[in-house]
């Protein structure tokens, strides 16, 4: 008869040196296979939000994922910045480009 199947892992110990699969998965982000979600992405009009007479010339919403808390991400004089975060969050990234994309028609 045919011998027993030998696992694989057992006999290959050199296999598991470093990162297995497994490991990977739990440590690698996978939300990009199982929510292909894009931020949400809302040019707002500055003057009815924060007031006639305010010094912002854009102001965006940006939400990373549908259910994700809003960024509100200014630009004024300071520059472009999240309320929440400050210049270097991501949201400013996607406000920016937003706005300079050209596809928001006032
Ligand atoms: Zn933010």
């Amino acid at each position: 008869m045919t011998p027993a199947r030998k696992p694989d892992k057992a006999a290959r110990p050199s296999a598991r040196r470093g990162t297995s699969p497994f490991d990977a998965s739990a440590i690698a982000p996978v939300q990009f296979d199982l929510f292909p979600v894009k931020p949400v992405v809302d040019v707002l009009d500055a003057r009815a939000v924060v007031g006639p007479r305010t010094g912002v010339e854009d102001l965006v919403r940006v939400r990373l994922r549908p259910n994700d808390a809003p960024h509100l991400v200014f630009h004024d004089r300071h520059g472009w910045y999240c309320e929440s975060h400050g210049p270097s969050c991501h949201a400013v990234t996607l406000a920016r480009e937003e706005v300079k994309g050209g596809t928001h028609v006032d």
